[in-house]
């Protein structure tokens, strides 16, 4: 390669730098995500740009596999549904893993043997095969858990814990000798090992923590692009994966903040199995109403909040929340929508549902913004979601969520619960909620109860 195009390569690479950083900083606020995200697909393309102008590659290889990929995201984008996206965001963490693990392989294959590379390369495709195969095989088992392919509920066994630092001390060995001898078998049992490993690791934690440890797995794919751009010596791929790798973590931290668990706890103390506590059972009256004697109470309401949750996704019913609140907010009404931080089953997953039905940004609001005001609200219609909304978080120190911070529905004058039934949420645990003073159930499905309040208000 010419001076002149290794130095123009390099500035490529720092514009991109800049685009990823530019853009990720975007991400944090509603308002400027989607230009975000633009910034940072332009940067990724000038990334590949710059790097197909490296000499001596196989271009009719890489469009082969260029045409494969992009036919296989194009259909997979389109054909999922939106409550599928958490198990693609999963497959998709668990595609980075076995990209950077193979980018370790054929490093090794190409190179032939040990002498041919120094010993910080060895170990930089060593840490990359064992992250690279415990993302892959950890994402697998975590999108399986998602689908429901693979039992929701932990599997967990006496000695787990051993077993899994056996394993690890197990990786530890193979890793040295691999180092060391630059053998073949090494690089083999190091490989199957960390498989082994990323599947252990994540049979044992319960469906309903899916979601944090699919952004840690997503921080595990960054640190094993990082570690592979160390072997081929390509920085903007040790820039991207870093940031992919620090984000995750953040996003991991943030995730385990607003469900007030530690990362160890939600990794370790499998939460969801049988044997566990439920907490107390409930029991009550349950008050239900129907969709013309909620719009009676919807009609006269001067302030309202909607607490949407997985069902939400389930039903499919944004589009229709948005034009309910159009038509309150045409009434008069002060309409607001609080997100937790975790309903749904991926971060970020309400935003996202909300942004889709284009519901205006400024009306956006945080657990923190509206609990202390929840008792001056008329109305809190909570959509599809459980235990995001559970009182037994703050009230009973029996239960499994107890310390978990939830959007306070129960303190508003009246609370509206829209699901199809008194069953508990993802965590499996029951709801005093329904049967409060305050609240009045709008049994059915999310999408056909909000669209025959919308045929009320337009019919009045
Ligand atoms: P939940 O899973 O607690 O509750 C969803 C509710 O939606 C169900 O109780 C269900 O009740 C109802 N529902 C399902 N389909 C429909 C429908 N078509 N119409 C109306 N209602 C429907 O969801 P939340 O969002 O409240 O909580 C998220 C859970 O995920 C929490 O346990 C949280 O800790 C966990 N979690 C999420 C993370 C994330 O990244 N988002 C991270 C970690 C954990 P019914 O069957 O009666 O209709």
């Amino acid at each position: 390669m010419t001076g002149d195009l290794k130095f123009g390569i390099g500035i490529a690479y720092i514009v991109a730098s800049i685009l990823f950083v530019v853009g990720i900083k975007m991400l944090s606020s509603a308002a400027t995500a989607r230009r975000g995200n633009l910034l940072s697909s332009v940067g990724m393309l000038v990334a590949i740009v710059a790097t197909l102008l490296t000499r001596g590659m196989s271009y009719t290889w890489i469009l082969v596999a260029m045409i494969v990929g992009s036919a296989i995201g194009l259909i997979a984008a389109r054909k999922v549904k939106m409550t599928g996206m958490p198990e693609l965001v999963g497959l998709f963490n668990g595609f980075g893993g076995l990209a950077s693990l193979l980018v370790a392989w054929a490093e090794f294959v190409l190179k032939g043997d040990a002498t041919a590379y120094s010993t910080f390369t060895a170990i930089a495709i060593a840490l990359t095969a064992v992250v690279g195969a415990v993302t892959f095989s950890g994402s697998c088992v975590a999108f399986g858990k998602l689908a429901g392919l693979l039992p929701g509920k932990p599997i967990l066994y006496k000695g787990q814990q051993a077993v899994n630092v056996l394993i690890l001390i197990l990786a530890l060995v193979c890793g040295a000798l691999f180092v060391c001898q630059g053998a073949y078998p090494a690089l083999v049992a190091l490989t199957i090992v960390a498989i082994i490993l990323g599947v252990l690791s994540v049979i044992a934690i319960g469906g309903a923590d899916m979601p944090v440890v699919i952004c840690l797995l997503n921080s595990y794919s960054g640190l094993a692009a990082c570690l592979a751009g160390f072997i081929i010596e390509n920085n903007v791929l040790i820039v991207a994966g870093s940031l992919v790798g620090a984000s995750g973590l953040i996003l991991t931290t943030i995730m385990c903040k607003a469900m007030n668990r530690s990362l160890a706890n939600v990794l370790f103390s499998g939460f969801g199995a049988v044997t566990e506590s439920r907490g107390a059972s409930y029991q009550g009256e349950a008050k239900s109403l129907t969709a013309q004697d909620a719009y009676f109470i919807l009609e006269a309401a001067r302030s309202v909040v909607f607490v949407p949750g997985y069902g939400m996704a389930v039903a499919q019913a944004q589009h229709a929340v948005r034009e309910l609140g159009e038509l309150l907010e045409a009434n008069g009404t002060d309409v607001n929508y609080c997100i937790h931080p975790v309903a749904g089953r991926m971060p970020g997953h309400m935003n996202v549902l909300l942004a889709e039905a284009n519901v205006p940004y400024e009306q956006l609001v945080e657990p923190d913004d509206s609990n202390p005001i929840m008792p001056t609200l008329d109305v809190a219609m909570v959509i599809g979601a459980n235990d995001v909304v559970n009182p037994a978080a703050k009230d009973d120190e029996q239960s499994p969520l107890y310390g978990m911070p939830i959007i306070e529905v129960d303190q508003a004058r009246t609370c509206i619960v829209l699901k199809r039934s008194l069953k508990p949420g993802f965590a499996g645990v029951e709801n005093p909620l329904f049967f409060k003073e305050n609240t009045r159930m709008l049994f059915g499905d999310a999408k056909a109860s909000i669209s025959e309040l919308v045929t009320e208000f337009k019919d009045a």
